[in-house]
């Protein structure tokens, strides 16, 4: 039985697995201790399940567990890695590299480094929303510190250069950082093999609670040490203070190892999916697929409707199928996003542009319902879209309905 509204918008966050749940709720009514208290069992339970939730969370990404600082969520992990490296290697210099097409949390993060005296290289994507690594290249200088490039995109899911990228990084003697929120749990990461320093990611986008995510910070070769952003009682090593969120991160970690676990199986459910949604779509013609079709994640397609525009699209349908036009930050404003943007996609397609985010929990029926009623809506749009063409081009429609 097909169930409305269909959730399309994984990208923006993944229903929580009930196994994910069932792992958190004894951590809210019997094992309600402080994992930061010492003298008793409550907060020596707490302490056990948050060291247990760590390694599950280091062995989705092949880090050790002492290399794991969880936080509230991405954007914070993200902050501590740009703030805090910024801050603790001052005095090696203050450049840092990064891309037009990170998330908010990076380039907000940039700003402010900007605004402190800092320095920062902003890199290009192509048509397929991959930078060039010549470019990065040549951008770096004496006092480069830390490059900053995102796994995978949230807007188009495209999966950047990253062994290519850490060596380039490592060559240099610069640390590298990524932001893995959309990549972490859908595709196989190894931050030893990848080569990265930091990485950030966030249990809401894998299926996990909201609030909770984690800074992968590297131990050894090199070891790297960032300065806290939030002081208080020294939890996390120091790095992070704040009394620990033990069901958040319980779930955290059920939700990695359920990733680890089953991510082939989910991986070609949903690969098929998407792939059935994408061709599905693109049989209305005039519709184009944003960013490269090879690099990208298996859960995402960015399509662009010409001849239309995104929000009167979602308006026909979003009662019944939830979806974004991948800039929630800034469709209020009707401006197209800055990712398709910095691919270099036309106003006009940029407004046209539709987010689809497929999950574990995506059915086909969810699907096939998806794309009868996105192409229906697009062509009842194509066709008034066209009748008001022709009214204001003068055509007398009456005459030629004769
Ligand atoms: C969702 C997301 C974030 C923010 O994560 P929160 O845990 O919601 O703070 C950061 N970066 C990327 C790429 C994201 O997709």
């Amino acid at each position: 039985m097909l169930k409305l509204p269909v959730y399309l918008d994984n990208n923006a966050t993944t229903q929580v697995d009930p196994r994910v749940l069932e792992a958190m709720i004894p951590y809210f009514t019997e094992h309600y201790g402080n994992a930061a208290s010492r003298s008793h069992s409550f907060g020596w339970e707490a302490e056990e399940a948050v060291d247990y939730a760590r390694e599950q969370v280091a062995q989705l990404i092949g880090a050790e567990p002492k290399e794991i600082i969880f936080t509230s969520g991405a954007t914070e992990a993200d902050n501590l890695a740009l703030k805090g490296v910024s801050e603790m290697y001052a005095s090696k210099g203050d450049h840092i590299i990064t891309v037009f097409t990170e998330h908010k949390a990076v380039l907000d993060s940039c700003k402010h480094i900007e605004k402190l005296g800092g320095e920062i290289t902003y890199l290009n994507v192509n048509k397929d929303g991959l930078i060039d690594l010549d470019e990065l290249r040549k951008a770096i200088k004496p006092n480069t510190i830390l490059i900053a490039v995102m796994y995978a995109n949230n807007e188009i899911g495209v999966i950047q250069p990253i062994k290519e990228i850490s060596a380039i990084a490592r060559k240099n003697g610069i640390l590298f950082f990524s932001d893995a929120t959309q990549a972490a749990g859908k595709i196989p990461i190894d931050v030893n093999k990848d080569g990265i320093d930091l990485m950030a990611f966030s249990a809401h986008k894998m299926y996990g609670p909201k609030g909770v995510g984690a800074l992968y910070i590297r131990r050894k070769n090199p070891r790297v040490k960032v300065i806290a952003q939030i002081d208080g009682g020294g939890h996390e090593r120091n790095m992070r203070s704040g009394t620990l969120n033990v069901p958040g991160i319980v779930g955290f970690g059920k939700a990695c190892e359920l990733c680890r676990i089953e991510m082939k199986k989910d991986t070609e459910q949903i690969k098929r999916l998407r792939d059935k949604l994408e061709s599905g779509l693109l049989t209305l013609g005039d519709v184009y697929v944003n960013g490269s079709k090879e690099s990208r994640l298996p859960s995402t397609v960015n399509l662009s409707f010409k001849h239309v525009v995104s929000e009167a699209l979602m308006l026909g349908f979003n009662k019944d199928i939830a979806v974004s036009s991948g800039s929630a930050c800034t469709s209020a404003t009707l401006e197209p996003s800055y990712v398709l943007k910095a691919l270099g996609v036309e106003d006009d397609l940029a407004k046209a542009a539709i987010r689809f985010g497929l999950s574990r929990f995506t059915t086909e029926l969810e699907i096939d319902y998806a794309i009868e009623r996105v192409a229906a809506t697009v062509s009842k749009l194509r066709d008034t879209n066209c009748l008001s063409e022709m009214t204001s081009a003068d055509i007398d429609l009456e005459m030629k309905t004769l």
